[in-house]
């Protein structure tokens, strides 16, 4: 007799930077019946999953589609399958996800030149530029919003000058993708990864993804499914073929197609849940969707104010759905999120590296970022924050998300 418990997950209010919460409809999608993969009622979910991504992702381009595994899947994928060994491999860093481009690319056996801007900041786009015409790389990879320090990169700039020098730009939009704009065509990025659980709303699970023809050429070149067997075993001696089965864009590309040659056994319940949450996203609209990420970020950004206490890092360039907060001197941090998950069941996260200890993070994503929740968080951070001896002013912060609700009535938020 095994006396293991039935799971009973409790309920959390989640305002971290991902996983957050998910709309009961995607749970429920979750839970509909299997279907064969190459089932013609299966086939077509997998093609309109690709034309809503098209929309998400703001492109014309032929490919996008999501990859198994969780969010760096869909990084390692594009890497992988781009990277030749020795090729040289540029990446701006601006916090901890820049780090995992450059081992990413490393592991490919790139050359990698990095430089990194100090934490709390981005880089003037000209920099990032003038380092381009320096090093001449074939590739650049680069954070679009950096959940680990709450900012986010302005890409047109960089996208535009990549394009005139026909470099390759490779964008990790996970933190960003379904809560602020990325405009994939419009900024000329060559391939932008996404994520699920974070504004999506969607479980942990899946990396959609997408890439212009620039990129695919460059699949092309290594393709190895059409050649010789000896002719593939020397290519793949030489490094000039994509070294990763699993993650070979050229061949997830051939499964996504009307040809559906078999690669792996597409992950159905991820993909009814993808299916589902894309469906809620464009039935609320893009720019709707992006105003109410902006409204609440807003309010929840008064309210901490309001509280006294001090944002991290630079406004100007602020990632929109994540919002780092100094802790104060004196406090204990993890204390203080103890105190919110155990008394109210609330989530918010810590920080890593040089920033553990020095900021929390709240994140305002997807079907988390509601005015109940932020209106919770900042009622109990407050009410945590006296029960830790902290002085402030005590009522404030709540008022001032309210008054900032109070000037945006009609606004679904
Ligand atoms: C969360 C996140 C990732 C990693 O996502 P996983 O789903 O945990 O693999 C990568 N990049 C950024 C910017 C992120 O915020």
């Amino acid at each position: 007799m095994s006396n293991y418990k039935e799971l009973s997950p409790s309920l959390r209010t989640i305002m971290t930077p991902g996983p957050v919460e998910v709309d009961p409809r995607v749970l429920r999608a979750l839970s509909f019946p299997i279907l064969g993969q190459f089932d013609p009622e299966f086939t077509s979910l997998m093609n309109e999953t690709m034309a809503m991504l098209r929309e998400l992702y703001m492109t014309d381009n032929e490919w996008c589609y999501p990859v198994d595994g969780t969010s760096r899947s869909g990084i390692e994928a594009v890497l992988v399958s781009l990277i030749q060994p020795g090729d040289k491999v540029l990446v701006p860093i601006y916090g901890r996800f820049g780090h995992l481009l450059v081992e990413i690319s490393e592991r490919c056996g790139a050359e990698v030149i990095f430089f990194e801007t100090e934490w709390g900041t981005v880089f003037d786009p000209e920099e990032v530029i003038k380092a381009i015409h320096a090093h001449k790389p074939s590739l650049v990879a680069m954070v679009h919003g950096e959940t680990s320090t709450g900012q986010m990169q302005p890409l047109a700039e960089i996208g535009k000058a990549c394009r005139e020098l026909d470099v390759l730009l490779v964008v990790d939009a996970v933190a960003t993708i379904g809560g602020t704009p990325v405009e994939t065509d419009a900024w000329h990025l060559d391939a932008v990864m996404g994520g699920t659980q974070k504004c999506l709303s969607v479980p942990s699970g899946m990396a959609p993804l997408t890439y212009n023809s620039r990129v695919e050429k460059k699949l092309m070149s290594r393709k190895t499914v059409e050649r010789g067997l000896r002719d593939a075993t020397s290519a793949r001696a030489e490094g000039r073929t994509i070294a990763s089965n699993y993650f070979d864009l050229s061949q997830l590309q051939d499964y996504w197609s009307s040809a559906r040659l078999n690669h792996h056994t597409e992950a159905t319940s991820m993909l009814y849940g993808l299916h589902e949450g894309l469906r809620i996203l464009l039935q609320e609209g893009l720019d709707t969707r992006f105003q109410r990420h902006r409204i609440n970020e807003r309010a929840l950004v008064a309210g901490i104010q309001g509280m006294g206490l001090k944002l991290y890092g630079d406004m100007s360039s602020k990632l929109p759905v994540v919002t780092c907060i100094g802790i104060p001197d004196g406090i204990d941090g993890e204390s203080v999120r103890s105190m919110l998950l155990n008394d109210f069941s609330i989530e918010i996260a810590s920080s890593f590296g040089p920033l553990k200890g020095k900021i929390w993070r709240i994140g305002t994503m997807g079907f988390s970022c509601q005015r109940k929740n932020v209106l919770h968080v900042l009622g109990a951070l407050e009410a945590v924050l006296l029960r830790h001896r902290h002085a402030l002013p005590a009522g404030e912060a709540v008022q001032a998300a309210l008054d900032v609700y109070a000037g945006k009535e009609g606004v679904l938020c």
